[in-house]
């Protein structure tokens, strides 16, 4: 599933061939992928075309690229196996493909920004885009916190957030409004690294416990963002948010029953909402 970097990734290398390029033709094949633009497919394709991409944004797991002459933006959420390829105009379909976005650069010419899913959770949509907190963001994504690489993070709210809230701490991170961007794979690894037990309650934890975790989770999610940065070409991105090619750097995540890379001692797997939470018990203790 892609989660921040892999997003982030996917941002970075759109931005220099959508920004200031314009809209020359919208086909939608499957409206699986307008789930998010209720109004429906003729309605989304009126909204684009002819218009012109000012900038590419993120927040958490939602990408938007704003509109020209029009307070609304292209917002995709790529859910559990959605891409946003950018390819060459005549390049024939890809697998999964479900929209396709032909656009005109002034540098790069034409190109085809396509959205290809093959478990159909992903979705596009063009959304009005409102204020907040001096940065203007679509409505679907108000609900999201920031993510802690966002400049405009606040570390003493997410504290008080945290102080408020007896839930387990590796709920409350995973939690996409108190802050996003956090996945189980890097909620796992952030722990670890902090030395934190999942299920400790978030209240209980120590200002300087707390500020240990930011830390770590920032290190976790740069060194993830440095890995995929890496693996993409500015011109025609291929992130495949199941290629996994952080996996090799996990210390927790997946490696239960191999040995603690700080202790030795074997790492757990413990159910936790559905999925899995990795740890070390000697390193993370339950208190
Ligand atoms: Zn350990």
């Amino acid at each position: 599933m892609p989660e921040l970097p892999e997003v982030e990734v996917v941002r970075a290398g759109l931005e220099p061939a959508v920004v200031g390029s314009s809209i020359t033709s919208v086909s939608v094949f499957d409206e699986r992928a307008l789930t998010r633009h209720a109004a429906g497919a003729a309605d989304f394709v009126d909204r684009l075309e002819g218009r012109s991409f000012t900038a590419a944004s993120r927040r958490g797991k939602f990408l938007w690229l704003p509109l020209e002459g029009s307070p609304s933006a292209l917002i995709a959420h790529l859910g559990m196996s959605g891409q946003m390829l950018l390819r060459a105009p005549t390049a024939g379909a890809e697998r999964h493909e479900r929209v396709r976005i032909g656009i005109e650069h002034p540098v790069h010419g034409e190109l085809a920004i396509v959205f290809a899913d093959q478990r159909t959770f992903g979705s596009l949509a063009v959304d009005a885009l409102i204020e907040e907190g001096g940065s203007r963001i679509p409505t679907q994504v108000v609900h999201i916190a920031r993510d802690p690489l966002d400049e405009k993070f606040d570390d003493a709210a997410f504290r008080a957030a945290l102080a408020r809230r007896g839930s387990a701490i590796k709920r409350v991170i995973l939690d996409q409004g108190v802050v996003s961007g956090i996945g189980n794979i890097y909620a796992d690894e952030s722990l670890w690294a902090a030395r934190i037990h999942p299920e400790t309650p978030a209240s209980r934890l120590s200002t300087r416990a707390v500020h240990r975790l930011l830390a770590e989770v920032r290190v976790v999610l740069a060194k993830a963002l440095a890995e995929g940065g890496t693996s993409f070409d500015a011109q025609y991105v291929n992130v495949n948010g199941q290629a996994g090619y952080f996996a090799h750097s996990l210390n927790a995540y997946g490696r239960q029953g191999k040995p603690c890379p700080r202790c030795g001692t074997a790492i757990v797997r413990e159910t936790f909402m559905n999925r899995g939470s990795h740890f070390c018990p000697t390193c993370q203790r339950r208190r």
